[in-house]
Parts: C-alpha cells; structure tokens; sequence
C-alpha cells in the first residue's frame, strides 16, 4: 500500500506550474513553485519541521517541550501541525496586522496565540520579537524557535526547495523570483541553485516599509524606509541572519496596491488561489521583464493560500475601503 505514516511526510514535492494568462507578455517561460500543496498550505511546513527536528537532535526540544515563536500565521501552522504529532505544546505571538483568518486557524489547530500591535518598534517591549523572546525565557521546558536568525530555516530550503526546483526545471532554470521575510526561502534556494549553475539570478520581492531593497543597495540601514504596510509575509524592518544578501542578485518593491489586485487576478485569469505575498511576487517578477530573454526559465515561488485573505483582497468592500479598487 502507498501511504504516508503521518501528515509530516506530506511535506515537500509540490509542483511546478505554467503562469499563461498574467505572464503573456513576458518572452520567457514562468513557472509557480506551488507550495500551497503542503499540509499547512504555505511553504513554511519544510522550515518548521526542520527546526523542530534540528532542535531535538541537539537537546534545545526536549520530550513535551513548548515551542514558542512570533509568527505571522504560516510559520506557526507548520509549527502546530509538527507538534501535534510528535507531542509539543505551542505559544505563538502575532502582530495585530495578520489577518483573523490566521489567528483562528492557530488556535483550530491548539496553539495559544497572543496577538501583539504592529506599530511599535522592534526593541518596544510590547512588539511581537519582544513578547516571543520573553515568553521564551520565562516559560519552563520551552524553545523559542527564532525563525529569523535559526539557520535551520534557510537549510530546510537548501535541502529540500532549491534540489527540488533544479531537479522539476531539469537544471534549465535562469531565474528565482521570492518574496522575503525572514529570508529562508530565497536563501537556501538561492545558494543551493548558484552551487549547480552560478549564471541563475536571484531576485527578491521586498514592499514599501521594509528595509531589504535599499540595504541590499547601498549596505545602509536606513530607518526613513520603515513604515507600516498592508502586505503580509515580506519586508522587515530588521536584518534576519536569514538573509543571505551576498547570494541575491537584486530586489524589486511592489506596493501594497499591486499585491492586492495581483493576488486578485492569479485567482481569477491562472485559478490560482493563493495569498497575498503571491500578488507581490508575481508582480515582482513582470517588473523585471526588462531582465528576460526568449530562452529564460524564470521559477516563482508562491508562499501561501487564498483562504487565510478572504476577509481582505477576496472582499470588494475591503478593497474599496483601502482604495485599491472603485
Ligand atoms: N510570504 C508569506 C505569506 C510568508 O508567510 C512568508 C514568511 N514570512 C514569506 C512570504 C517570506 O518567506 P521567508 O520568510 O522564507 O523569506
């Protein structure tokens, strides 16, 4: 019989998708590396799994152990799904920004979640790296997973992500276009295709009010960057040790306009119903077109699914309340 032996074994192996409609105008081939096939529906299920497994293996999880994290949603939902099956209790801290839809899916799967403002700095006691870092050292027999800095996080991806893309493009693919966060995917993906062919280029997606773009540019932390922002999942406005600048090749900002109608237009003109970091990046990868030629293989990462939005860019009366639609 062909079956897996829990939902852990799920993880990984998605597919690669043709872009036809949204991408006609580009010269080159775009395929969507579709990670909402997961068990979580997002990307983040490799990356959780990896660091709980990193951390068992060294003594930081130990049996009946708390994981604690700040989160935005699909970290966490990796996070809850790995600890229901091997035995863990779960605190994860959010910033109120996230949509309900994501605090309610934590908690459906039995993580306390404490919900934090998002319009403090970083060091301000109440802000979410704050809370989560305290709980972490207050709480007894817990491990605060810190998917910022925690290398296991980009190792996931160079392990499974980046051997994945290269094996489904049979080693064809020119270009890697992702939206960063804490920087794990693009970097673990990114130095693992540069290890095969060191021609492809790797691009990231940043948003306005985040720091990477400029950072990336000028080697300058520059504050003036920082603002609130509707996106959610990329930009920050701190530098994870996640980011491996050396391995980008360049970002490109999309406002958080774009993100909404794009992620509106995946669902309607390619079927593709995902969420709103998928807007950035695919808008991302049309304004760079300039950076394809005929032959290209351009590979786009879609990090998560439409259901955890639909109280946002799926709903005409949020979006006219933002101004993104008449
Ligand atoms: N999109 C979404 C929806 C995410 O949750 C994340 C993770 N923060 C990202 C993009 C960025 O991925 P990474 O953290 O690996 O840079």
């Amino acid at each position: 019989m062909d079956y897996a032996k829990n939902m852990l074994e799920t993880i990984g192996n998605t597919p690669l998708v043709k872009l036809n409609k949204l991408t006609a105008d580009l010269p080159c081939l775009v395929l969507a590396k579709y990670e909402t096939f997961n068990p979580g529906n997002s990307v983040k299920d490799r990356m959780a799994l990896k660091m709980i497994e990193d951390a068992e293996a060294d003594g930081r999880l130990k049996p009946g152990g708390t994981i604690i994290e700040g989160t935005s949603g699909n970290t966490g939902m990796g996070l809850a799904l790995a600890a229901i099956v091997k035995g863990y209790k779960c605190i994860f801290v959010m910033a109120d920004k996230q949509s309900k839809e994501k605090v309610d899916i934590m908690r459906a799967v039995g993580a306390e979640v404490i919900v934090c403002p998002t319009a403090v700095e970083p060091d301000d006691p109440r802000s979410y790296y704050s809370v989560s870092k305290r709980l972490g050292e207050e709480t007894p027999n817990s491990w605060y997973v810190n998917q910022y800095d925690n290398p296991s996080n980009a190792r996931a991806h160079y392990e499974s992500t980046g051997p994945e893309i290269w094996k489904q493009t049979e080693g064809k693919i020119t270009h890697f276009v992702v939206g960063v966060g804490t920087g794990g995917t693009i970097s673990g993906v990114g130095k693992y295709l540069k290890e095969q062919n060191p021609n492809i280029k790797i691009w990231g997606v940043d948003t306005y009010g985040s720091v990477f773009k400029k950072y990336h540019e000028t080697g300058i932390f520059d504050e003036k960057e920082i603002y609130p922002y509707v996106t959610e999942g990329i930009g920050e406005d701190i530098l994870p040790k996640n980011v491996d600048f050396d391995i980008i090749d360049g970002f490109t900002k999309v406002t958080d306009k774009d993100a909404c109608v794009y992620t509106q237009r995946l669902a309607k003109e390619e079927a593709m119903f995902l969420g709103n970091s998928a807007g950035s990046a695919i808008k991302g990868v049309l304004q760079l077109k300039e950076h394809f030629t005929k032959d290209d293989v351009v590979v786009v990462l879609f990090h998560d699914h439409g259901s955890r939005y639909v109280g946002k860019m799926f709903n005409d009366d949020w979006m006219r309340k933002m101004g993104y639609i008449d």
